[in-house]
């Protein structure tokens, strides 16, 4: 491996997609960060870098957030470039981005995603609020089923399954061959992108 000076075994890409407002970068910093908080309304995150160990591996996952632009709906191919998972989350509560999935983020994945070995998951959030719950976790698996995308239901907020859908998608792209190919990180690609890690947590 050529990263093993640099504190890692692999290294994968991962995007967060989906409407604006159901917890993307709650989602991204509820799992970098170690300590409970108040998740306000964040704009603006672009990537964050967090480090597992994933079947003895130590795997360095760049996150990175559409930073607003989904608002626009104009995330570009150039997004997607060397990415090796896709998240795209729904909030459990708001029907309409739980809709929007099949009409327009999985629609623009397929425009954009040129790795189609890329795994792609789905994620509903804000399971905390049950008593406002729009969507049922049935729903959620058939959609996931029909799509061919991993499914998860979590919560931003309490954490619980956050960790886990980031575990088990890494877990998944170092299952694919294809997808563990010399320079795949996406930094290795993108050197300009390397003043802006002084900004990430590990
Ligand atoms: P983004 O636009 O998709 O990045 O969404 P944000 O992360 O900015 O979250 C939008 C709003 O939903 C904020 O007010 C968050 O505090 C709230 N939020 C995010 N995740 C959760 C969650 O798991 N549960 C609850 N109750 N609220 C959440």
């Amino acid at each position: 491996s050529s990263s093993g000076q640099s504190g890692y075994d692999l290294s994968f890409k991962i995007l967060l997609i989906g409407d604006s407002g159901v917890g993307k970068s709650s989602l991204l910093l509820s799992f970098i960060s170690s300590s409970v908080q108040d998740l306000a309304p964040t704009i603006g995150v672009d990537f964050k870098i967090k480090q597992l160990k994933v079947r003895g591996k130590r795997v360095k996952l760049t996150i990175w957030d559409t930073a607003g632009q989904e608002k626009f709906r104009t995330l570009t191919s150039s997004y997607f470039r060397g990415s090796q998972g896709i998240i795209l989350v729904y909030d459990v509560t708001k029907r309409e981005t739980f809709l929007n999935l099949a009409d327009v983020w999985a629609k623009e994945i397929e425009l954009y995603s040129t790795n189609h070995d890329c795994i792609k998951m789905l994620v509903g959030n804000k399971v905390d609020i049950e008593s406002e719950r729009r969507v049922s976790r049935e729903e959620g698996t058939a959609l996931a089923k029909e799509l061919k995308f991993l499914f998860h239901e979590c919560s931003a907020r309490t954490r619980e399954n956050v960790k886990q859908c980031f575990e088990e998608l890494a877990l998944k792209i170092m299952e694919v061959p294809s997808l563990l190919q010399e320079g795949s990180s996406s930094l290795k690609r993108k050197p300009d992108l390397r003043t802006h890690q002084s900004r990430c947590c590990s």
